[in-house]
């Protein structure tokens, strides 16, 4: 959906209301995820027929919406995760934003929800960022904090029957982050039990829509019943490695052939296709130092490299926390010690050059300025 081919709200047609009590900013060390908001949001109706209203940005406001309305039923909702940084320099960076609205489009697409032109919402996104800017934290080494941005559609139109939507309210709201797990960088522990499977083929897997979550909800639960933090989300009868928890996944070992190789699953529709997994495959690839490979692999594999000293890091890959190492693997009732932590080089690199580019220290084309 680019310009020209869509009906889209413009940027320039905004209407800003400014809010007129301002809330006080939260200490950065103290900052829990998701659980702070800034100031402003910004909204959009949408109503078949008549298309986008004017853009909005406001004081974060509670909604009044219909009991009946199609998203509190059938689940007609989708959701985007991506942020902002402030850098040393002071400039505020917004990490790929248009990798986000090609998701996000794709995944409305497949909601029956409307489509706009992506720039549009991008340069939107950006001065609500501008307006609350001074809620955009300054990070440190040991605080990574950033500012996390969260557009969000519904279909709002109030009646019952299982039918696509003819309104639609698009949302953005933003709020300062910091580490994502109340742990931080901590290694993480994974519970592998194929009886639970978070997507299947031709299912909605590789798309960001909330009924995705919900029912992993109880998986994880059953994960910290048995001391883990995440689940691993195997899938098929050869019990293949696709996700974890709400990240990506990927293995760093010495393959059968002898060769270094940093594996993650493909984008078969069982996965969703994460930002920063793009962005670490593009990253391994420009380093050229070892194999980078987009292939099913499964827990079989995993295994016989374990046994055989040739796995050397496992780590889940996401916006909210980049890059989180794996320590042990809940599997057939044995927890499998991954020695990513003995020497977590390429876990460390993945981290440190993702940081660098969204922090400014490493220039980038990756990165947009408000
Ligand atoms: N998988 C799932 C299921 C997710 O919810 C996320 C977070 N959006 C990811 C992977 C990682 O995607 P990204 O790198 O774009 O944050």
């Amino acid at each position: 959906a680019t310009a020209g081919t869509v009906s889209s709200f413009k940027a320039k047609d905004v209407e800003v209301i400014k809010s007129n009590s301002l809330a006080p900013k939260p200490d950065v060390g103290k900052l829990k995820f998701g659980h702070h908001f800034t100031d402003h949001m910004l909204e959009i109706e949408w109503t078949e027929g008549s298309g986008w209203k004017q853009p909005k940005i406001c004081p974060v406001h509670n909604f009044e919406i219909h009991p009946g309305a199609k998203c509190f039923h059938y689940a007609t909702e989708l959701f985007e995760g991506m942020k902002a940084y402030r850098g040393d320099d002071d400039k505020i960076r917004v990490f790929r934003p248009m990798e986000n609205m090609k998701r996000m489009l794709s995944t409305a697409e497949r909601s029956c929800l409307p489509l706009f032109d992506g720039r549009e919402l991008v340069e939107l996104i950006k001065q609500l960022i501008f307006i609350d800017a001074a809620w955009v934290p300054r990070a440190t080494r040991e605080q990574p904090s950033s500012l996390y941005i969260r557009p969000t559609m519904i279909g709002t139109e109030p009646t019952l029957g299982v039918n696509r939507a003819t309104q639609a309210l698009l949302y953005v709201l933003i709020g300062p982050v910091g580490p994502y797990y109340p742990t931080g960088m901590a290694p993480v522990k994974l519970l592998a039990d194929p009886k639970f499977v978070r997507a299947w083929p031709g299912g909605s897997g590789n798309f960001k829509m909330g009924c995705n979550y919900a029912p992993t909800l109880a998986i994880q639960s059953v994960a910290e019943k048995h001391g883990c933090q995440q689940v691993l989300w195997l899938f098929g009868d050869d019990h293949q490695l696709t996700e974890v928890g709400a990240m990506n996944l990927f293995t760093f070992w010495i393959n059968e052939q002898g060769d270094k190789e940093l594996v993650t699953a493909p984008l078969n529709g069982l996965v969703l296709p994460g930002i920063t997994r793009k962005s670490l495959l593009e990253l391994g690839k420009k380093w050229g130092e070892f194999k980078v490979t987009e292939r099913d692999y499964t827990m079989n594999e995993v295994v016989k490299a374990l046994n055989e000293n040739r796995l050397l890091e496992m780590f889940g890959a996401g916006t909210a926390c980049v890059v989180s190492p794996i320590e042990g693997i809940l599997y057939k009732d044995e927890m499998l010690q991954i020695p990513t932590m003995n020497n977590p080089v390429i876990t460390n690199r993945c981290m440190k050059e993702l940081l660098d580019i969204q922090y400014g220290r490493t220039p980038s084309d990756w990165v947009e300025y408000l």
